[in-house]
């Protein structure tokens, strides 16, 4: 079902005491400042997800995300966290495909997608994040970049388990650089990965998909993205850092 969602993406930052107060000064401020059905994720480091779990779990549309998974159940990959690690200390949700994953990491559409299926296996709800490089959107491909990594990442999915899935269309040139997609960027991409969806699994399914938007959202811009028909919340990165900002991206909703 679409929902309205700000999420946070804390990426390899914080201690673990300013997670918990970090975490802690958003739940009362939202609890506080918000009266809204919008759900608030929390994307936090593996050490934390407990920390930030105790803090979160009593306030239903507020959920926790692990920021990568891996694809296999168990065994010998030194060093890598499964789904069935993640649920079992109350993890919901998932970041798969962050533009620094395929970036640094070299994860690539295939991957992702069995990322994906691992991830809806065992109940976590995927959010699937793609989007075109500087060079790509100057050379006119940004709508074929964009279409290349969903259909490869998730189109493989039913539309049962397609349905489960968040999107997040990330525009890598505007993750914390401060250079924001203008509202209209933004929506015009928004625009065209529901027209895939709705090419591919029909327009139920289009209208009930969550798409957030990510790259540089702050409390100065989210009013004017998330007034936009097809962009359904933000991933923050930067922002969600600081409990006020976030917590005021969280009231544009
Ligand atoms: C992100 O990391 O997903 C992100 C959008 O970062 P920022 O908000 O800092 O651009």
């Amino acid at each position: 079902m679409r929902k309205q969602i700000a999420a946070g993406n804390w990426k390899m930052n914080l201690s673990a005491q300013e997670a918990q107060s970090l975490a802690s000064e958003v739940v009362n401020m939202a609890k506080d400042e918000y009266q809204g059905d919008a759900e608030v994720i929390f994307g936090v480091p593996y050490p934390y997800l407990s920390l930030v779990q105790h803090i979160t779990k009593d306030h239903p549309n507020m959920h926790l995300a692990a920021q990568n998974l891996h694809q296999a159940d168990k065994g010998a990959y030194t060093g890598e966290v499964s789904a069935t690690m993640l649920t079992s200390i109350g993890v919901t949700h998932v970041i798969i495909g962050h533009s620094e994953r395929r970036e640094y990491q070299g994860e690539n559409n295939d991957l992702l997608a069995d990322k994906i299926d691992k991830a809806l296996e065992n109940g976590l709800v995927p959010i699937y994040c793609f989007g075109e490089k500087l060079e790509e959107r100057e050379g006119g491909n940004t709508l074929r970049v964009i279409e290349e990594q969903v259909s490869e990442g998730s189109f493989h999915l039913d539309a049962a388990n397609f349905s489960k899935c968040i999107l997040a269309y990330e525009p890598v040139w505007a993750i914390g650089t401060g250079k924001t997609a203008s509202p209209e960027q933004a929506q015009e991409v928004h625009a065209f990965i529901r027209k895939l969806i709705t090419d591919k699994y029909g327009a139920e399914v289009a209208e009930g998909t969550t798409i957030l938007y990510g790259g540089s959202v702050k409390p100065a811009n989210a009013n004017d993205l998330f007034a936009q028909p097809d962009i359904d919340g933000g991933l923050v990165g930067g922002a969600s850092l600081k409990s006020r900002d976030f917590t005021e991206i969280l009231k544009a909703l």
